[in-house]
């Protein structure tokens, strides 16, 4: 067998496109290696969201040419295929920039990758179309070994791109418009998932909420609805979605935590900025108390739910005092987690022609700030939870002979000590202390599970 190295950069998104491209080669005689030396073929899935992001991207394929030409000096020809958003950003600049690469795909073509590595054998090949054909009809179903391999949560993309338009986003313009698949595939993907032992599914969308796809008949489904519908795929015992727009959270997908036993507590709903001024600069078409009402309802149906967000901080014009207003929103709310970041101005971006760019240093001082807030809020949330009993899946075996690790369904990553319970069981875990990355607990009682045996 012919051995492909697979990197993901970046979201869930290039996570998801990861597994689909190793699913399309697994059907070409590929098989999946961890490391690139070796490798018949290296694929790099890029992430453009950041500057930060696409240096990484050059200065990893400096080290595969390396790589590609000590193989070929041992006998061994090795392709190298750029895919993901840097690919569809950059296009044929990439091969200008690093001539080593034989292969640049977008992320709307790689269900093309066969045809397209044929090509590539005779000649250096760029594909960026954003083509008419829904690709994910194009996709083969991996084979049951290998999402048993993946393990018992996955990833299902449900919907792509985006209309947002946030003024300093570059995904657009890489992702293209909104689509959502048609609900029936969707269903068929997790049923398929879930009879290889899946248990947790986190439906994923750049703008996951803003759902619309086809349902049965030709009505149109929200997120809500297809939730639902995946909440009766037997096995299927946990439901998470991301990432969300706050305008786009509705009544139903509101009451969907309230009533759905398998709709997970736990929502990441990025907010960005706490200053009006700035989130009105942004684009976001939401003010900071639009948020913190959204909030409010949200609690109400669920009051336990756990919360997350991302903020930028340093967007062009943000004075100290709208810097203040977002940590005052953090304080406010208190995340669970959250994910922040030095504004990156994007090339293409309307917020790249603002003037007012913000001074690196002020902004490394921001995000130091924003960071310790975010933490004591994360420490506080994981802190609170000890003395509970919770559900936690078993994902995996922990650090240590005899330990599994899970998740809790407030998402925190949970070890417990276990000779008896498998990989895919639900047991009640009794929380005894907050680590500063995971929860450490014990079997509750008789260590309950809900009987099912999803390992082998
Ligand atoms: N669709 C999601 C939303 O509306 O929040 C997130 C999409 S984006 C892949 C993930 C995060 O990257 C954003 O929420 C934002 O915080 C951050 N991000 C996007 N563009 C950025 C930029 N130019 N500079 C810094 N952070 C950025
Ligand atoms: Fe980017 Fe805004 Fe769309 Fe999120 S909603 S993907 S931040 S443009």
């Amino acid at each position: 067998m012919k051995k492909v190295h697979i990197k993901s950069f970046g979201c869930q998104m290039n996570v998801y496109d990861g597994q689909r491209m190793a699913d399309i080669l697994s059907h070409q005689g590929y098989e999946e290696t961890a490391t690139p030396e070796g490798a018949d073929l290296i694929l790099l899935n890029t992430c453009h969201i950041r500057d930060r992001a696409v240096q990484k991207v050059y200065s990893e394929l400096g080290k595969l040419r390396d790589i590609k030409n000590a193989q070929l000096a041992g006998g061994q020809e090795t392709k190298i295929v750029v895919a993901g958003c840097v690919a569809q950003a950059e296009g044929a600049e990439i091969q200008h920039r690093q001539p080593a690469v034989d292969l640049v795909v977008g992320p709307q073509a790689y269900h093309r990758l066969p045809e397209l590595l044929a090509e590539a054998a005779r000649k250096r090949v760029v594909d960026t179309d954003l083509p008419i054909e829904d690709k994910f009809g194009f996709l083969p179903a991996p084979k049951p070994q290998i999402i048993r391999a993946r393990g018992v949560s996955a990833f299902v993309t449900v919907q792509e791109g985006c209309d947002k338009f946030c003024a300093f986003c570059v995904v657009p313009y890489t992702r293209g418009a909104e689509f959502s698949r048609p609900a029936a595939q969707v269903l068929a993907e997790v049923e398929r998932l879930a009879e290889a032992g899946v248990r947790d599914v986190t439906l994923i969308g750049q703008n996951v909420n803003a759902y619309h796809g086809e349902g049965p008949g030709g009505a149109v489904w929200g997120l809500a609805r297809l939730m639902r519908r995946v909440a009766e795929v037997p096995g299927i015992a946990r439901i998470r979605y991301t990432t969300s727009h706050p305008r786009d959270m509705d009544d139903d997908l509101i009451a969907a935590h309230r009533d759905l036993p398998q709709a997970m507590p736990f929502l990441h709903l990025p907010v960005q900025a706490g200053s009006d001024r700035i989130l009105a600069a942004m684009n976001r078409k939401h003010t900071s108390d639009e948020y913190r009402r959204l909030i409010e309802r949200i609690r109400e149906a669920r009051p336990d739910i756990a919360l997350s967000s991302d903020f930028i901080v340093g967007f062009p014009g943000e004075t100290d005092a709208d810097f203040e207003d977002t940590i005052r929103l953090v304080d406010e709310i208190g995340f669970a987690s959250s994910y922040s970041f030095k504004y990156s101005s994007r090339p293409g971006t309307p917020a790249a022609e603002l003037d007012a760019q913000i001074p690196r240093a002020v902004m490394d001082e921001r995000l130091y700030r924003l960071q310790e807030r975010i933490e004591h809020h994360r420490q506080a949330f994981n802190a609170a939870i000890v003395g509970r009993t919770v559900d936690v899946l078993l994902e995996r075996a922990g650090r240590h002979p005899g330990q599994l690790a899970g998740k809790s369904p407030y998402l925190q990553a949970v070890q417990i000590e276990s000779e008896t319970n498998q990989i895919g069981d639900i047991v009640q875990v009794t929380i005894e202390r907050a680590g500063s990355n995971s929860l450490f607990g014990r079997l509750a009682e008789a260590g309950r599970t809900d009987g099912k045996d999803m390992a082998a």
